[in-house]
């Protein structure tokens, strides 16, 4: 019996993936909640939204991306294996996330919602959210925390370009776990004509699943290039996991088939024991966060500890429940890396294949050269090249010290 027959269905008729996921949100949230989980099972059957949906990631997001064989980083590894790396860097905005946004926002204008909130910790998400509400002419309000905004004034900047109001947080530790407070506030206020889109697969039930089937069309890509290119199906899928939805986008769609095993790279930051990381699966313990039940970086009083990494899309203390569901029965195997670790690994790409990795994504490719020992001659690596690295130089010449090597003149 394979692991999809012996499983339930996921997530069941409330919401949840074993004992992770559901919905613990305020009674005046709930009926919103339930009246989306609707309306999201309708469009998911509706020909016409998913044909339109199909066309706004083909012809403006740039879909399908390429799957693109890193020859020079497998002769660096000992040439014995491929690997693969998924190119969502070359979608639109950069990174995966506008799968979920542009699904989030044609969802939004089905259900007759014109004002759009978000929150944003990087300003990642909160670009790709401001992105889709210009495109089909929607109010975009972004929660942003006042020290992210000081340290992402460039995406503050993008977003405010694009016609979108971010507005700061102070509150906690003004960061994204305030801003994501904040904005489940002004969605119980405003719930009648306003939609909420989450950036990654957490949040209450339909969240993590809606914002996984719009990421799926990773997986589904990479299933038929691979086809197509080799004829198999790889052995390893290895991505990196912050919230967690370009690594659920490119697991689930090959949750079946239990020869694929599943790498999910989290962020160790300076070392599990040091306290300062966001190894929330590695390190956390199980409790609920920001609306579902779910691994979290937790004190013993239950208190939730606060996330550091390099990466600033890794640096949250949650992840969602489907890889916390993954992560128990074994179906994914969930590591960490080191700021340092990731660090090295996207110079190292940078050099061997021309292209400049998110440190999110570097973290990924990290683990690719940490495994490449015992990776079995002849394997299938895929990465999931969840984005590019240009948003990062500025942090990255405080780290990283590259000779001058032009002559000196005089
Ligand atoms: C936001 C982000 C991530 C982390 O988010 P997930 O929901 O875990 O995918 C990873 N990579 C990049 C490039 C990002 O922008």
């Amino acid at each position: 019996m394979t692991l999809a027959e012996s499983a339930p269905p996921r997530p069941d008729a409330s919401g949840h993936y074993g004992r992770f996921g559901g919905r613990y949100v305020p009674e005046t949230l709930m009926q919103t909640l339930v009246d989306l989980e609707r309306e999201y099972a309708a469009v998911a059957q509706d020909a016409a939204f998913q044909r339109e949906l199909q066309f706004l990631l083909a012809e403006y997001a740039g879909r399908p991306t390429p799957l693109w064989r890193a020859r020079r980083f497998e002769e660096s590894l000992g040439g014995r294996f491929q690997i693969w790396l998924k190119r969502e860097d070359l979608l639109h905005t950069g990174a995966h996330k506008i799968n979920n946004t542009l699904g989030q926002a044609l969802l939004a204008q089905r259900l007759g919602k014109r004002r759009i909130i978000a929150e944003t910790g990087a300003g990642q998400h909160g670009v790709a959210t401001a992105t889709a509400c210009a495109l089909m002419n929607m109010q975009c309000i972004v929660y942003m925390g006042a020290e992210d905004m000081e340290r992402q004034a460039l995406n503050v900047f993008r977003m405010r370009l694009m016609g979108a109001e971010v507005r700061r947080v102070t509150s906690g530790t003004a960061t994204l776990k305030d801003a994501t407070n904040e904005a489940m506030r002004d969605w119980m206020a405003n719930c009648d004509d306003t939609h909420y889109i989450i950036g990654s697969v957490v949040g209450p039930h339909p969240f993590p699943m809606m914002v996984r089937d719009f990421q799926s069309v990773i997986g589904r890509e990479t299933r038929q290039q691979i086809l197509a290119a080799e004829g198999r199906l790889p052995d390893h899928l290895v991505a990196c996991v912050g919230g967690g939805s370009n690594s659920i986008g490119m697991f689930h769609p090959f949750f079946a088939d239990d020869s694929v095993r599943f790498w999910g790279v989290e962020a160790e930051g300076s070392g599990l024991a040091t306290g300062l990381h966001a190894a929330t699966i590695t390190a956390g313990l199980v409790g609920v966060f920001q609306g579902s039940m779910s691994y979290v970086l937790q004190d013993d009083d239950g208190q939730i500890q606060p996330a550091h990494s390099i990466s600033a899309g890794l640096d949250y203390p949650g992840t969602g429940p489907e890889h916390s569901f993954y992560a128990d029965t074994g179906r994914g195997h969930y590591v960490a890396i080191t700021d340092t670790q990731a660090l090295d690994a996207l110079q190292r790409l940078s050099r061997l294949e021309g292209i400049v990795p998110a440190l999110e994504t570097a973290h990924a490719i990290a683990q690719v050269i940490r495994m490449a020992p015992d990776v079995a001659d002849g394997a299938i690596v895929i990465v999931c090249f969840s984005g590019r690295g240009d948003k990062d130089v500025f942090s990255l010449q405080r780290h990283i010290q590259l000779e001058d090597e032009s002559p000196t003149a005089g």
